[in-house]
């Protein structure tokens, strides 16, 4: 995430690059670190613009893209994404904006994720390593999220490690953040997004701000992306087009609206730029949204009523109205299987808030029906039990 810069700061700056470039302009045009425009790449550059992404200033490192100042997304994964061609529209989209399905962290590892903090962290002014033990605490606090962490001794244990921006262990990409607090690798392969930069600077002026920075940071080795990442992307009329393939090409990483969250979340604990001082906990959506790509305990789906209605001379339009106890998970599939038998030959899937749920032209007969829930990533799944009905 970015840290707003006051304007006179911007000014003061400006005036100090101009005086010192009239004397050796190369040493301040030269980045800190290889990298360039991604706009060079004109393959990569579209591809993420169709993902959504803000390109203002993207750069493209050896082996990450920056975009937004503080996400860096591992360069094999995109090229891989790309040659998949993977699609995933079926999702809308919403405040609390994910990558797609295959792009989150299994729901396996998500259990006891293991952490560790560099040494380089210590000797950064404020009170970081207070920030990640409390910042993780909170993310275990979210109720019905399966999120949580482990701290670990060693480098080699971690899942995720939390470095100084100084500290040559991360890619040189992620190196002296400038003016962001902190940035975040994606997750790949199923597991979190490896490490977590910290700017040795402390930009931040209070200890809330620094628990906010890591909530957010853990947020996008988790999946999440930016809040609202509609502005100035046109990623409103890639992600509702109703041509296919969509006009914007394939969606890969994805910016997938979770169904039952709101258009605009402005206390939303992703969004992007904010002051230092300012602390944001988790809104109800961002709980809401950690609950449906991780959720904990969850009951299976009661079907408490089968209606049919008039279709054809020879089937029904069934519905099937649910109940469920507590946890609403993002997904529910609605099946119907020959009596006694375990593979359906009929399936709708609905991520719907409702409870009602239709399965079309079901022919005459005695079938068994069965309502599953599933969260986002539908590697969690809980099937409730069959209930059987003639249809006549
Ligand atoms: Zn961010």
């Amino acid at each position: 995430m970015k840290k707003r810069t006051s304007l006179w700061i911007m000014v003061l700056s400006a005036l100090i690059i101009f005086r010192c470039g009239t004397e050796d302009d190369e040493r301040y045009i030269a980045p800190q670190q290889p990298y360039v425009d991604l706009a060079q790449d004109t393959e990569l550059y579209d591809y993420l613009d169709c993902q959504g992404f803000d390109l203002t200033d993207a750069k493209l490192y050896d082996e990450h893209v920056l975009v937004e100042g503080d996400l860096y997304i591992r360069l094999d994964v995109i090229r891989k994404k790309i040659e998949e061609g993977k699609q995933d529209i079926s999702a809308g989209r919403t405040s609390q904006f994910v990558v797609n399905t295959g792009s989150v962290v299994d729901f396996n590892n998500v259990l006891n994720i293991d952490y560790f903090i560099d040494n380089s962290v210590g000797p950064i002014p404020g009170d970081w390593e207070g920030a990640i033990d409390a910042a993780t605490q909170d993310w275990e606090d979210i109720s019905s999220c399966r999120v949580s962490f482990n701290e670990v001794a060693t480098a080699g244990a971690a899942d995720i490690i939390f470095y100084a921006d100084n500290d040559t262990a991360l890619p040189a990409c992620a190196r002296n953040l400038g003016g962001a607090y902190a940035a975040a690798e994606f997750p790949a392969d199923g597991q979190p997004g490896s490490w977590i930069s910290i700017n040795d600077a402390d930009p931040s002026a209070t200890q809330g701000n620094r628990e906010t920075v890591i909530r957010h940071e853990i947020g996008h080795t988790l999946g999440f992306r930016h809040d609202d990442p509609i502005n100035g992307n046109d990623e409103l009329v890639n992600y509702t087009s109703t041509t296919t393939p969509p006009a914007c090409g394939n969606d890969v990483l994805g910016a997938n609206k979770l169904v039952g969250t709101p258009t605009s979340d402005g206390s939303s604990i992703m969004i992007p730029v904010f002051g230092t001082s300012t602390t944001i906990d988790f809104s109800s959506n961002d709980e809401e949204a950690s609950i449906y790509l991780y959720p904990a305990g969850y009951s299976a789906p009661v079907i408490s009523s089968l209606t049919q209605y008039y279709a054809s001379p020879t089937t029904k339009d069934v519905k099937v109205t649910m109940s469920y106890q507590s946890v609403r998970m993002y997904r529910y599939r609605v099946e119907r299987l020959p009596p006694w038998s375990s593979t359906p030959v009929q399936t709708n899937e609905y991520t719907t808030t409702g409870s009602t749920f239709w399965l079309y032209d079901v022919p005459h007969g005695t079938w068994d029906f069965r309502i599953t829930s599933l969260n986002y990533a539908r590697d969690a799944t809980m099937p409730g039990i069959k209930k059987q009905v003639t249809i006549q």
